[in-house]
């Protein structure tokens, strides 16, 4: 998995506003594509994608290539990061408690990392993909929050698994 985090800290730019905003219909009855699997904010997680299909949040762009972590742990074949990857985006509105929003991210006890059954050394940055400065907050901690394990530093090779327990809101 790969966190994200908006870069919006405008009020009320909470998870059911980036989700309808994600889901927007934008022309010809054209629905824009949502750019990660899970929306979290302080009160709730929402799921835009299913697990079990791409969604595009951290593939490389002229000026940030995939680092070597992503070439040589994460993706095979050519393929985009994207491919193997679960993304996560947290808001960080100003009206909006960040604690409780770190804790439905990265807590190992909380739904969404428990969901997956992953440790805590399976939780990337997007900025140990692309070296983007994303999740601000985590590239500047040096790891992926305030926990005392280091969390983003795993060789262990991460693959998508299709989950049925699906996805979910609460
Ligand atoms: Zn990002």
């Amino acid at each position: 998995m790969v966190v994200h985090y908006t870069a919006n800290y405008s009020r009320g730019a909470d998870a059911i506003a980036h989700f309808n905003c994600s889901n927007r219909t934008i022309r010809n009855g054209r629905i824009r594509k949502a750019s990660a699997h899970y929306m979290v904010d302080d009160e709730r997680v929402l799921q835009l994608v299913p697990d079990t299909e791409v969604a595009f949040h951290c593939g490389a762009v002229s000026g940030l290539p995939y680092t070597d972590l992503a070439n040589n742990v994460i993706r095979e074949n050519g393929l985009s990061a994207n491919e193997f990857l679960i993304g996560i985006e947290m808001c960080v509105n100003v009206d909006g408690v960040w604690g409780k929003t770190y804790a439905h991210t990265v807590e190992p006890d909380w739904w969404l990392v428990a969901k997956h059954g992953l440790g805590l050394d399976q939780l990337y940055r997007h900025y140990d993909i692309t070296h983007k400065l994303c999740p601000k907050m985590f590239v500047e901690a040096r790891r992926c929050g305030r926990s005392s394990k280091t969390m983003c530093s795993s060789s262990q090779r991460q693959k998508r698994q299709p989950n049925p327990a699906g996805g979910g809101r609460f």
